[in-house]
């Protein structure tokens, strides 16, 4: 009754709450509500635009900076979610079971893209890591870090 595939078909809060207690968490509803949030967008949130997100996710429910902190702070802790900082130092939250291999970062703004899916990418990390533990050097995680412009802020370089 409860084979993994069974579970996909649930809404997604239900599922949520379901992953959520089995990592040994309390499901409350500012934990879900984070993680359908952070499911739903397509780019890494930092504290601040998570925030922002859910003062507008139409619940009507604010939450407090305080216990933001906290719900990320134990999903981080359950696995749940990855964290990058970009080199701003500031921290963005993505969901763990769908973190990108890496993410471009704009140097103006400091918003972080997911790297497109490349086939190739996989078998290049696994040689990096070869390289690696031929150097002694075991990694425990690899993200690729590209910088650059984005496109609004590629766009305002160019205006008068
Ligand atoms: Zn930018």
């Amino acid at each position: 009754m409860s084979s993994p595939s069974a579970t996909s078909h649930l809404p997604p809060a239900t599922r949520w709450a379901e992953l959520v207690r089995a990592r040994g968490l309390r499901a409350t509803r500012d934990v879900l509500r984070v993680l359908l949030l952070l499911e739903a967008s397509s780019a890494p949130g930092s504290h601040e635009s998570i925030m922002q997100a859910l003062q507008t996710d139409g619940s009507g429910q604010p939450v407090d900076r305080v216990t933001l902190y906290r719900v990320l702070d134990r999903l981080m802790q359950a696995g749940l979610l990855t964290r990058i900082q970009d080199s701003g130092r500031t921290a963005h939250f993505t969901l763990a079971q769908s973190a990108p291999s890496g993410f471009f970062e704009c140097e103006q703004c400091h918003s972080l893209t997911a790297l497109p899916d490349d086939p190739q990418l996989p078998a290049l990390l696994e040689q990096l890591n070869a390289r690696l533990q031929q150097k002694g050097l075991h990694s425990t995680d690899i993200t690729l870090s590209v910088h650059g412009l984005c496109h609004d802020c590629e766009e305002d370089s160019h205006k008068p």
